[in-house]
């Protein structure tokens, strides 16, 4: 049990955290385990809440694909994958739309606004967001981000909201694609010139070549650990990410365990090191 003098001091430690990141920008990365599991959930939407109600503006950016197949399995569709990335033909698309923009979109903004009316969901298509193209034709409906034109979200943000962004981009003609959240993550933290961008996944955080959890690493450090292999799968697309970030303006990317209950917190207002921070700049 936790004293009254225990809780009067985890409050203490936030403060300088909480006005230092009054008014700053943060874009979460939620995907994982941390949106699969109920309880997890709820406490991610707390954790949102609760840095909205300290004066930051938080954009939430989701995932889906373990969603995406299981509704393709129930309707007897097989995926295939090359490279990590799900073959798309127009169907799948369809699919993998309905899933983020009718679904997963839909229960974040749910569990958010059960504190307070502050999420509106939105899908890249909205508003001219995300102009994307096709990755590689051999995919089908894979995107590519070409542009981010973060003025829907700027808007959302003066007015106080909340927005949770699905990630299937558009191009000039209208045609959909369904691009990698990791990668909009990014992009939208770069055209927002975000203080930080945060990614929730399903390990502590970026692994070295012994498995070991970095702590802090910069972007000239972090291309190495591409270029040799130690990043690898599913951690590509969000090293990728989180180089353009805070190569694009934002002030630092993190990669956080999901698996946490109120990591967000922890690694926003708390001393405490939580995952692995990446910095533009080489550290002294
Ligand atoms: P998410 O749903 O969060 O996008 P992914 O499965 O796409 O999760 O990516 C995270 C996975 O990346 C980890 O579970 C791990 O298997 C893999 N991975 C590859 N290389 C590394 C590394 N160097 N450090 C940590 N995880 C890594
Ligand atoms: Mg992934």
């Amino acid at each position: 049990m936790s004293t009254g003098s225990d809780k009067a001091a985890v409050l203490v430690e936030a403060l300088p955290y909480i006005r230092r990141f009054w008014g700053t920008t943060v874009v979460v990365k939620y995907g994982g385990n941390a949106m699969v599991d109920p309880l997890l959930a709820q406490q991610f939407a707390e954790d949102v809440v609760l840095m909205h109600s300290v004066g930051m503006r938080v954009v939430v950016v989701h995932g889906g694909g373990p969603q995406i197949g299981e509704l393709m399995a129930k309707l007897g569709k097989e995926s295939e994958f090359r490279d990590g990335l799900r073959v798309t033909d127009a169907e799948t698309l369809d699919i993998a739309r309905m899933v983020l923009v009718g679904k997963v979109g839909r229960d974040i903004v749910g569990a958010i606004n059960v504190h307070a009316p502050l999420a509106v969901g939105l899908s890249g298509e909205d508003a001219g967001l995300i102009v994307a193209s096709a990755r590689d034709p051999e995919l089908g409906f894979v995107g590519d981000v070409d542009s981010v034109d973060p003025s829907i979200l700027h808007r959302l943000l003066a007015e106080d909201l909340i927005p949770v962004l699905s990630t299937i981009g558009s191009d000039a003609a209208g045609q959909a694609y369904n691009i990698n959240a990791d990668t909009v993550a990014g992009a939208v933290a770069g055209a927002l010139g975000a203080e930080k961008v945060v990614y929730l996944t399903d390990v502590t955080g970026i692994l070295d070549v012994h498995g070991e959890l970095i702590q802090r690493i910069d972007a000239a450090r972090l291309d190495g650990l591409v270029a040799d292999g130690t990043v690898s799968g599913g951690m590509i697309p969000k090293v990728a990410a989180c180089l353009h970030a805070v190569r694009s303006g934002a002030g630092s990317a993190h990669v956080l365990d999901g698996r946490l209950p109120h990591v967000l917190l922890l690694e926003i207002f708390t001393d405490e090191g939580v995952g692995t921070m990446i910095t533009g700049k080489a550290d002294a």
